[in-house]
């Protein structure tokens, strides 16, 4: 009998959590607080199912009966307790919000066989305070974190809490593994691996652009041009401005609000207008009936004819890694992930050509610490070359 999934919350990605185990042959029971969510849900899973299966089998009445037979194993639950009864893994996808998430493991945990997973696809609360409440087998609570949009991409952050069994994390992997995801353990600590070390890849490009040293077309020109599959500000109109704000906001605040991490007042100024991106017509670009059009008018100017390259002579994308190979290694260095570990995550997770160890060791370290000091210089708090990379230095 094909083993059962349950998946509380069916908005955008306990849906699409949904679809990943269904292909894979699950039974997946839904539950959602909000009335009509699990038949929206079931509506975008159908289309998701679609998609994919339009070049496997391109005869659309033999598509749609492909689509139904795996729609035939999804089903709503009444309740978290009889989403769960069945289930060797639950998944929890409601908003992120503690209090929700830690009486939802609660009950879980009083419904949930002994053996049954309890999993949280937060992406930036703490898996140990969501699962601070469960007395019966804390052991089996744990992190899995899914990217956006889940069907696509293979990346599943697999994260330790206080209070782990390492059967409960194997057990966990070999289930996303079984789907056809790459799971990747982490330590329990502020946006895992690529929330926390991607995260200049868009606060180095905001500050860039600040300081008038490059502009939106120049710097997402030049990410592109050096293999990355988007530009920042790209990647950002698509994301939506307001959830990179509020992913930014919180990591800031999860680490004690160090100024590495302090959001943009460029992000902050276009979500309290409202320019929030493609979603709403415009963000850095213009969109016209989801077509960019050109750039938003208040980004167009450039500050001077030449912009300026920035004294170091480091390009921008260098800059720009160089911030996350730094940020890699202070990870490293609070034993979040090992440097292979980090280098597939962000690869999987952020579609960068390369994972930043891997440059870094080709670049050459000595190359790269130097490429730090001379940032540092204007910027102490995110290049100040970390303590992991140094001891790396030495050790050569
Ligand atoms: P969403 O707003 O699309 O969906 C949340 C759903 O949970 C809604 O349908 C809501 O009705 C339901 N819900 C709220 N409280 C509930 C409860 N107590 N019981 C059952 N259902 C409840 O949110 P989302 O974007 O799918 O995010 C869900 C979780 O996944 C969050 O923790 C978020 O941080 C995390 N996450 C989001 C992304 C992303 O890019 N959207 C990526 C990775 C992780």
């Amino acid at each position: 009998m094909a083993a059962t999934l349950a998946v509380i919350g069916a908005g955008t990605m306990g849906a699409g959590i949904a679809q990943v185990a269904l292909e894979a042959g699950w039974e997946v029971r839904l539950q959602d607080v909000t009335p009509g969510a699990v038949e929206r849900a079931r509506e975008r899973i159908r289309d998701g199912l679609t998609r994919r299966a339009s070049r496997a089998v391109p005869d659309p009445a033999q598509r749609d009966g492909f689509v139904a037979g795996y729609l035939a194993h999804l089903r709503d639950a009444p309740s978290p307790a009889e989403a769960a009864a069945e289930a060797a893994l639950v998944i929890e996808a409601v908003v992120e919000d503690l209090d929700a998430k830690r009486a939802l493991f609660a009950e879980l945990d009083e419904a949930a066989d002994q053996g049954t997973i309890l999993a949280t696809n937060t992406s930036a609360l703490s898996v140990s305070d969501i699962g601070h409440g469960v007395r019966i087998a804390p052991e089996r609570v744990l992190g899995l974190h899914f990217f956006n949009p889940a069907p696509l991409l293979p990346l599943v952050e697999v994260v330790r809490a206080a209070r782990t069994a390492d059967w409960a994390l194997e057990r966990a992997a070999a289930f996303v593994e079984g789907w056809g995801k790459t799971p990747i353990r982490c330590a329990d600590s502020p946006g895992f691996i690529v929330n926390r070390v991607n995260r200049p890849f868009t606060l180095e490009a905001l500050r860039l652009l600040h300081s008038g040293a490059a502009t939106v077309e120049a710097i997402d020109t030049a990410v592109v041009e050096a293999g990355f599959p988007m530009g920042p500000f790209t990647l950002m109109d698509l994301i939506g401005i307001d959830v990179n704000l509020a992913a930014a906001r919180s990591l800031f605040e999860a680490f004690g609000r160090p100024p590495r991490f302090r959001p943009s007042p460029i992000q902050e100024e276009l979500v309290a207008a409202g320019r929030l991106g493609r979603k709403t017509g415009e963000g850095f670009y213009r969109y016209e009936r989801g077509q960019r059009t050109g750039l938003s008018a208040r980004f167009a100017t450039p500050p001077s004819a030449h912009p300026p390259q920035g004294h170091d002579g480091i390009g921008i994308t260098d800059r720009l890694v160089l911030a996350i190979v730094n940020e890699a290694y202070r990870a490293l260095g609070d034993g979040i992930a090992t440097a292979d570990d980090i280098d597939r995550a962000m690869r999987l997770g952020a579609s960068h050509p390369f994972g930043p160890f891997e440059w870094a060791r080709g670049t050459g370290l000595d190359e790269v610490a130097l490429m730090l000091d001379t940032l540092a210089a204007e910027d102490a708090d995110t290049f100040r070359p970390a303590l992991a990379l140094l001891r790396e230095v030495r050790g050569h």
